[in-house]
């Protein structure tokens, strides 16, 4: 710990008592890498559970020049929210009061440790639903800070499209509120947009005013098989460029499906597969469904059977989220790098087809899925913790990825953020002088910075 951090600590341990957390044991608790980024134990973590006490953590680390990391529950995947030596970890995971539901209005006031599940569970007698849903049971905090997204973007958006307004603290202790709950403002830069998906670089979302959407009068879900992955990509981006208001429309390839039937015992043919799901009145979805599987039929698409059933629609849903720990088991003892480029959809196929080709001749297990909707796939690499070979094939894949997504216009990453992961693509995406113009909003807002350093920026 350093001298810094201790000096804090005799101040704030005292405020805190046991949620000023030290030991090794509780710290330990705090060492989670879901990606592939080494898991490092906090120094010291905090555990604030209001706005005070969070400026009141801030001031103080100000003062003392220690720097902080903000924590929701550490599912991000580019060691966003890893700890760095001789910072303070601050846990927000225990502000998780949902803390108005403005059905008329359709939106909800919530603090930034609520998870999405446990928010859909508060909403459940309502009518109403968040939409945004990341594989795991994150915070709203953390996907704000990540502008994290999932299977139901393609039809009610990213977190940046479900974020109406904010409450952060500044990292010298200032509580600023950003946006508001109207529909849209034209007043001034918009701040909420500037700190969702500022991966708790600029200030610490302590209060969040998300969209709800209605929960839809049916909703249709079913497992769609194809002779070939490229027509089932074809389907997609047809589908896309239809206007079908589709609600998910989620890729699987046969080694991701291998992996689902394994990890969450299904029983699907190893096809490349699409998962598709509808919502709206039996009218509409009907009318849906006919057209996109006229769309498939023309690309070798099996029969697409659909239900309204929950039960199959929960299992179904179970299995895509697990769909990383499911890769992961496919190999035993080996750990996942989770790519997430996304293209413009008329790109599609040739992004995706290309990861196939360059995966397979490079030797790798890999699955490729994602939210091809969006133009966004996920290649899961599979590799042992110590093989270097796989790891430098791996990377030299990825960087051939990217560059690719560059080229057409595309993106390094759809939704998991920077990281320290991407620090360099970044650049390459933006160019020098755009990442200089964001270090200059840096400096202004963290002149010290104090606030999750190390990430983001080389
Ligand atoms: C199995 C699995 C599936 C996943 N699927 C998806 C997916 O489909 N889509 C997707 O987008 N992501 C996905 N992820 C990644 C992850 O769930 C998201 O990045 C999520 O947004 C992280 O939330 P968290 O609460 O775990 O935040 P953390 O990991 O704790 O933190 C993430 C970042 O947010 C910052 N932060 C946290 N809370 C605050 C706050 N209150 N104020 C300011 N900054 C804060 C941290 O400093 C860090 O930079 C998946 C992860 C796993 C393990």
């Amino acid at each position: 710990m350093s001298s810094a951090l201790a000096a804090l600590g005799t101040g704030l341990s005292a405020i805190f008592g046991e949620r000023w957390v030290t030991s090794e044991s509780r710290r330990a608790q705090f060492m989670i890498s879901e990606g592939h980024h080494q898991a490092i134990m906090p120094d010291v973590v905090v555990q604030p559970h209001t706005i005070p006490e969070v400026q009141q953590v801030m001031v103080a680390a100000a003062r003392a020049g220690v720097p902080i990391v903000p924590l929701g529950v550490g599912t991000s995947l580019e060691g966003n929210s890893g700890a760095v030596a001789g910072a303070l970890s601050v846990d927000l995971s225990g502000m998780d009061r949902v803390i108005e539901v403005a059905a008329a209005d359709m939106l909800c006031v919530v603090e930034p440790g609520v998870t999405r599940e446990g928010l859909n569970t508060e909403l459940r007698s309502t009518g109403l639903f968040f939409s945004v849903d990341p594989g795991a049971n994150a915070t709203i905090g953390g996907m704000i800070a990540t502008r994290a997204s999932g299977t139901n973007a393609v039809r009610y958006g990213t977190m940046r499209d479900n974020v109406l307004g904010l409450k952060v603290v500044l990292p010298d202790g200032r509580l600023i509120s950003t946006g508001t709950r109207a529909r849209k403002s034209s007043a001034g830069y918009d701040l909420t947009y500037l700190f969702t998906g500022s991966e708790g670089t600029l200030g610490i979302v302590v209060e969040a005013t998300v969209r709800l959407h209605g929960i839809p009068e049916t909703i249709l879900s079913g497992v769609w098989p194809f002779e070939t992955l490229g027509g089932a990509v074809d389907t997609v981006i047809a589908t896309i460029q239809s206007g079908i208001a589709v609600a998910r429309i989620e890729l699987l390839d046969p080694v991701a499906i291998r992996a689902c039937n394994a990890y969450a015992k299904l029983d699907l043919p190893e096809q490349p597969t699409l998962f598709v799901e509808l919502h709206g009145s039996p009218l509409v979805v009907a009318e849906q469904q006919a057209m996109i599987a006229a769309l498939g039929e023309a690309a070798g698409g099996g029969t697409l059977v659909m239900s309204a059933d929950a039960d199959e629609r929960r299992v179904l849903w179970r299995a895509r989220h697990a769909a990383l720990p499911a890769a992961r088991a496919l190999v035993p003892g080996a750990v996942t790098w989770s790519t997430d480029i996304c293209v413009p959809i008329s790109r599609l196929a040739e992004a995706i087809e290309g990861a196939r080709a360059a995966i397979d001749a490079a030797g790798l297990v890999a699955p490729i899925l994602g939210h091809v909707g969006d133009g966004n796939y996920h290649v899961f690499f599979v590799l042992q913790p110590d093989d270097v070979e796989s790891w430098a094939t791996a990377k030299r894949v990825n960087e051939q990825m990217i560059a690719f997504a560059l080229s057409v216009g595309g993106t390094c990453t759809g939704e998991h953020g920077i990281g320290i992961g991407k620090r360099e693509a970044l650049v390459a995406e933006h160019g020098a002088d755009a990442v200089e113009l964001m270090r200059s909003l840096k400096r202004a807002v963290d002149p010290a910075g104090l606030l999750n350093p190390g990430k983001m920026f080389l």
